[in-house]
């Protein structure tokens, strides 16, 4: 039976391949862009506060900066014990148009070796686990110049 596809996180993104987005919110009132999502008050010191609503984030962005996890992460990360743990890039994202930086992985086969300060990178679905009935979705970066 083939699994369902399911978000690991409800609202932070939707769509399917190239309408892949991440979802934040907007202050109405200042127009800051909170990601992840700040559906209760705008948290932006000097904003009297405004209605939040949801906006798609940009699809690219740039290189801010990277790192590599060569360690397993503890709980609630989910990961196989049983697994050797494979590492993994971690790229922080600068979004221009919301000025704010997003974290995610890279897209599997993208190491540390392949990224730069400045880099642009896209957001795609990705796989964070799989179990029995369900692939459980997050998000990825992944560079638009280098082939995967
Ligand atoms: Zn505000």
């Amino acid at each position: 039976m083939a699994r369902s596809r399911r978000p690991a996180v409800d609202e932070w993104f939707a769509g399917e391949g190239a309408r892949f987005r991440l979802l934040g919110t907007r202050c109405a009132a200042c127009a800051a862009v909170f990601f992840p999502r700040e559906d209760t008050h705008c948290r932006n010191p000097a904003c009297p506060g405004g209605e939040l609503t949801e906006v798609p984030l940009s699809p690219r962005g740039r290189v801010w900066s990277y790192t590599d996890s060569r360690y397993r992460p503890p709980s609630p990360y989910v990961s196989d014990p049983e697994l050797p743990w494979e590492p993994y890039a971690l790229i922080a994202v600068e979004l221009a148009a919301e000025r704010i930086v997003v974290l995610g992985q890279a897209v599997p086969g993208v190491t540390v070796a392949d990224l730069a300060v400045g880099m642009e990178v896209e957001v795609v679905a990705g796989v964070l686990y799989e179990d029995t009935g369900t692939t459980w979705l997050t998000w990825h970066w992944r560079p638009t110049e280098v082939a995967v």
